[in-house]
């Protein structure tokens, strides 16, 4: 389906606005997107009306085709229905603050409470008090204990005999007591959502009065997902959810719609079975997960913060009218620099590396060193005109540089390779040609 979207939008390359067919052809394959993707029927319904209202008649920014900038539009809209990034946590007024983890069996309750105990100690220097009120699955307290055991952290336990709303009333005046600022209540859960489970978590509720209460689900149960999402939130009142399992490879669509359905943002996610593998959930990430586009959408982002506009169109006109010089080549390599890593650069770009010869390429980061070197070591004449360049002058530059003759030899021939190749790119036919930088 990647595969397909980037198709679509090669297709509508070259144009200057957004017409109303590019969006169109994109919008299906977004919906189709989002759909595999388990996003709610009626979310995408939305979003895509929302979506073609905003781009058709757009400008194109020069550094995106018209697809490109489709996308950017998605990749917004789609950001801000999961609503920024969220990964506060509440801060009671007086200590201890108590968080509630609530959700179906399985989805991760468990150790997400040991992975946010972690969290809170790691990145805010908290002593947080582990609470193991799960009686109803033989193993679940002694599961606790030993994430306890693995982070060096106490677990407040009655065993399995306890009721549970006496544990978690006992576990704050402990917590009080012995100066813990959290306290994590990891609660049981059950195969379905049922009124026994409902009914004692609202106990729990009513008996501690939690600063937060967060479902934990599993986001590969897709659509499950935001059923239970909902209600939860309508029985217990849900002050955040955190996504468990996202290292696997559902598409995360379920993110999406818990937002939207429930109103209530995401705001941890779950990336391991290890206690250190709990990340702040970031919506433009999950965006990009979600269209299954790689990391086009970085590559945008890119290209939007680093790419001057007006330079490329003068790199164009160059190119154009061949008097692309040494100078331009240096420059081009800054912009390229400013983008990070030359790797990371190309693995964003799609099909890259599927590309053949491309992974042989090695892109060598020291090279670009010795070519700077090298092209600084110029004259201004030769960097305009490499014609001028015969052996004497390699010599000088070759020393000037701190490189050798058969270095700037190799940067020479790849120069007009690189010249070659830009008077193929703009003898095509019009139309074909990308418009500005296609980055
Ligand atoms: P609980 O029944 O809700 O308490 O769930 P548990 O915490 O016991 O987790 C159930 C299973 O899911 C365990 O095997 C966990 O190791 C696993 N698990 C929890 N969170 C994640 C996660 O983010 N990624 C992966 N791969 N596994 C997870
Ligand atoms: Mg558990």
């Amino acid at each position: 389906l990647a595969e397909r979207l980037q198709g679509t939008m090669k297709k509508i390359t070259g144009k200057g606005k957004v017409s109303e067919q590019d969006v169109k052809e994109m919008t299906r394959e977004v919906r189709l997107a989002l759909l595999e993707a388990d996003v709610n029927f009626k979310v995408v319904k939305d979003l895509i009306k929302r979506i073609k209202e905003r781009a058709v008649g757009q400008e194109v920014m020069e550094s995106l085709t018209p697809g490109q900038q489709v996308i950017k539009v998605v990749k917004e809209e789609l950001s801000e229905l999961m609503g920024g990034e969220q990964s506060k946590i509440a801060v009671a007024d007086r200590p201890p603050t108590v968080i509630m983890m609530a959700g179906l069996q399985g989805a991760g309750k468990t150790t997400t409470s040991g992975k946010l105990a972690n969290h809170l100690r790691k990145k805010h220097k908290r002593q947080p008090l582990l609470v193991a009120a799960d009686v109803y699955r033989p193993a679940a307290v002694d599961q606790l204990e030993t994430v306890g055991q693995q982070l060096e952290m106490p677990v407040f336990s009655k065993g399995t005999d306890a009721n549970p709303v006496d544990i978690a009333k006992e576990a704050v005046e402990q917590a009080k007591a012995e100066h813990h600022d959290y306290v994590i209540i990891d609660t049981a859960g059950r195969l379905h959502v049922d009124e026994n489970l409902m009914g004692e978590l609202e106990e729990i509720k009513t008996a501690v009065n939690p600063d937060e209460i967060f479902l934990v689900v599993d986001a590969m149960t897709g659509q499950d997902a935001v059923n239970v999402a909902e209600s939860f939130n309508e029985q217990l009142g849900l002050s955040g959810v955190v996504l468990t399992k996202l290292d696997g490879d559902t598409r995360g669509g379920a993110a999406l719609s818990i937002r939207a359905v429930t109103g209530t943002p995401i705001k941890f996610a779950g990336m391991g079975e290890k206690l250190d593998q709990l990340e702040p959930f970031r919506p433009e990430g999950m965006a990009s997960r979600i269209l299954g586009m790689g990391d086009v959408l970085s590559l945008i982002d890119k290209a939007e913060t680093n790419v001057n506009e007006k330079q490329a169109k003068e790199l164009e006109e160059k190119m154009r009218t061949m008097s692309f010089t040494f100078d331009d080549f240096l420059e081009q390599m800054g912009q390229v620099k400013n983008m990070g890593p030359l790797e990371d650069l190309m693995s964003m770009i799609p099909g890259a590396n599927k590309m053949k010869g491309l992974k042989n390429a090695q892109i060598d980061e020291k090279q670009l060193v010795y070519v700077e070197a090298i092209i600084q070591s110029m004259t201004k004449e030769e960097r305009q005109d490499p014609n001028l360049m015969n052996a004497s002058r390699k010599k000088r530059i070759a020393k000037g540089s701190g490189t050798s003759v058969s270095q700037v030899n190799r940067l020479l021939k790849q120069f007009n390779e690189m010249k070659k190749m830009m008077k193929q790119m703009t003898n095509m036919p019009k139309g074909k040609k990308g418009k500005g930088m296609n980055m």
